[in-house]
């Protein structure tokens, strides 16, 4: 994967339980950014600072074994943009965090 740049350092929600893991890889195909690995058939996470909380690892694994608090950061209003080739919008100008809007 060409892209080195990474999240904020130690702020990533990203929790995983490998009690419940079964291993499937489904996380690590979808994870966009590399963040995931199958070492010892189970996953682990390689590089916690690159995940962006866009939720796919979490809403593709049956077992949940693995969570994120998705959206945070505004990263899935950014995703969006990137697909739709519009201006990032996760309505925080909405809730009072923000006047310009995208946190
Ligand atoms: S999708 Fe869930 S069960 Fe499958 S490897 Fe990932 S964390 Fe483990
Ligand atoms: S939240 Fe997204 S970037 Fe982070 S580990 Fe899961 S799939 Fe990868």
């Amino acid at each position: 994967m060409g892209c080195r740049l990474n999240y904020l350092k130690n702020v990533v929600s990203l929790k995983l339980n490998r009690e419940k893991c079964t291993g499937c890889a489904l996380c690590t195909d979808v994870c966009p950014r590399g963040v995931l690995h199958i070492q010892n058939h189970k996953v682990e996470i390689i590089n916690r600072d690159r995940c962006i909380e866009c939720g796919a690892c979490s809403t593709n694994c049956a077992f949940n074994a693995i969570s994120v608090k998705s959206g945070v950061g505004c990263a899935q209003a950014f995703i969006n943009a990137i697909i739709t080739g519009g201006e990032p919008e996760c309505g925080c100008s909405k809730n009072g965090r923000s006047s310009s809007g995208c946190c």
